[in-house]
């Protein structure tokens, strides 16, 4: 009930749980989740773990068994008996565990592990006591939390310690073994049994889970180890089962299940709402644009077509009209340019072209920015030419658009120094400026979306137009360009560094 009700968050049953709880994906191994009881037995801050890959944990020397434990655990229920594994504690030390796991399937493409992990060092410290003679079975059958149930292959009762009728909610126990289990698993137990019986060979089952009589709740999980009960010329008499409640972890594994299945709906639902959005982005931008370049278009015309005809009023506002039909324009470029990255039909055209070349162009073409701010551009390109194989367009928008923020984020009479470097078989563009820096915070956040940052108490001389999306674009052109980029910066007012590299071929 106080689960259904959500009091209790899930992470924090999980967390004070008894055993160690590890959740990873079963592709890439890596750790989705780990409890407070995994961290103290591996002595490791939960921060350690994140991310990792959980082969990490293993050593080299367990590696063959672990990678066989979980081959074989892809049969529903069926367990190795008592799977021990050694686990690296955080200094590097081994930790002998037992580890017990199902498969979870997460979505279509992954299925995850979730262990109980048990810590056998302490066990293992106690085992001694077990050779003492004086303890005898039944006083040791009683004393423990698990119940020992010692059944005829028909199923009949030979003995069952007193736990047993304790598990099951205090129930007197009347009838046969196999009355107590739940119809729905009877089938495949009772064939497991007459299975395992058959094969001479096998002493030992491995471990299964199924549901039994509850006084109360109808019906409870247990796991049972089995053994074959054989007398002295070995014919075979009966079973001896030890049953563990498993109840409370077979209800996480199932509010665990619930909780990714929840999430992934999420996901999906997420997704589908983001894909709206990108082709209400991509279909609006299309509409927009038009008529804006016929504005455009027609305002050039007027300009142009009526020299004499115009007031120098007139004149003036039909400039302003210009210069903000270009850049909506601009703007709904960049949508578009996104919502293409988005949606993967961000074409690329490759051709040779000399690189040294375009970046001459580009800075020509912004002569008139460079001037009104009177910024000194200092130059150190090669002398000569270096033929890349890229979208020439493609390259010449995002040197322009790098070019462009540091004109804008640079006071009156910077400095913008210009770098282009071959290195081995890659360019290696950057431009420098003594701007207005970047804050480490910052630096994280102009890649992505939006990504523009509002400083208006901190300095006056910014130029404010920029959606925030130039550096998202020219990512995703670099990236397009299997290259890297990236921004340095000492913080504000100090400057910043945009780099870029791409393949020459
Ligand atoms: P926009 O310039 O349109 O805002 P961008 O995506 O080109 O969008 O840049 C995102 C943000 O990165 C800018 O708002 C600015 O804060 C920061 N930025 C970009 N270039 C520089 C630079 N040279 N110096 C300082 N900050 C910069």
């Amino acid at each position: 009930m106080i689960l259904e009700t959500g009091i209790i968050p899930i992470e924090f049953l999980m967390d004070n749980a008894i055993d160690g709880i590890i959740l990873f994906d079963l592709k890439s191994y890596n750790i989705l989740f780990v409890n407070n009881t995994f961290c103290n037995i591996l002595k490791v801050d939960k921060s350690k773990l994140e991310g990792i890959s959980f082969l990490e944990l293993v050593p080299d020397s367990e590696k063959k068994r672990f990678f066989n434990y979980i081959t074989k655990l892809n049969k529903l229920y069926v367990r190795e008996k008592n799977f021990t594994l050694k686990l690296l504690k955080y200094f590097k030390e081994p930790i002998e565990v037992e580890l017990i796991g199902t498969f979870s399937k997460y979505d279509r493409h992954h299925s995850i592990f979730l262990g109980i992990v048990r810590d056998l060092s302490r066990t293992a410290k106690l085992e001694n006591v077990f050779t003492a003679p004086t303890i005898n079975f039944k006083e040791i059958s009683e004393s423990i939390n698990d119940a020992i149930c010692i059944i005829r292959i028909n199923g009949r009762f030979i003995y069952a310690s007193p736990r047993l009728p304790a598990i099951l909610g205090n129930m007197e126990i009347t009838s046969d073994f196999y009355d107590l289990i739940h119809p729905e698993d009877l089938g495949y137990i009772k064939d497991y049994l007459t299975k395992a019986a058959k094969d001479k060979k096998v002493v030992y089952l491995d471990p299964i889970e199924f549901r039994i009589i509850h006084k109360f709740s109808e019906y409870i999980w247990v796991e049972a180890s089995i053994r074959k009960y054989l007398d002295k010329s070995n014919r075979l008499l009966g079973f001896i089962i030890v049953l563990r409640e498993i109840n409370e972890r077979k209800k996480l594994e199932q509010e665990l299940k619930n909780y990714h299945s929840e999430l992934e709906k999420k996901n999906k639902e997420l997704m589908e709402l983001d894909e709206i959005k990108s082709e209400f982005l991509s279909n609006a931008s299309h509409e927009l644009r038009t008529p804006l370049v016929s504005i455009k278009g027609f305002t050039e015309l007027l300009l142009n077509g009526s020299s004499g005809k115009l007031t120098k009023q007139q004149i003036e506002d039909l400039s302003i009209i210009l210069r903000n039909t270009e850049r909506i324009i601009n703007l709904v470029d960049d949508l578009l340019d996104v919502s293409k990255l988005e949606s993967g039909m961000f074409i690329i055209n490759k051709k040779d072209f000399d690189i040294v070349e375009l970046v001459y162009e580009c800075v020509h073409e912004l002569h008139h920015q460079i001037e009104a701010r009177e910024h000194n551009i200092e130059l150190h390109l090669p002398d000569h030419e270096i033929i890349v194989h890229a979208d020439r367009n493609r390259i010449h928008q995002l040197i322009t658009n790098l070019l462009d923020n540091a004109i804008k984020y640079t006071p009156k009479k910077g400095v913008i120094e210009i770098y282009l470097r071959k290195d081995d078989e890659k360019i290696h563009f950057f431009i420098k400026d003594n701007g207005i820096g970047l804050k480490q915070d910052e630096i994280k956040k102009i890649f992505k979306r939006f990504g523009k940052i509002y400083m208006p108490d901190e300095v006056d001389f910014v130029d404010a137009r920029g959606t925030g999306l130039g550096l998202v674009i020219c990512k995703g052109i670099v990236e397009k360009h299997n290259g890297k980029i990236w921004a340095t910066s000492e913080g504000r007012n100090k400057g910043s560094e945009f780099h870029f590299i791409i393949p020459i071929k």
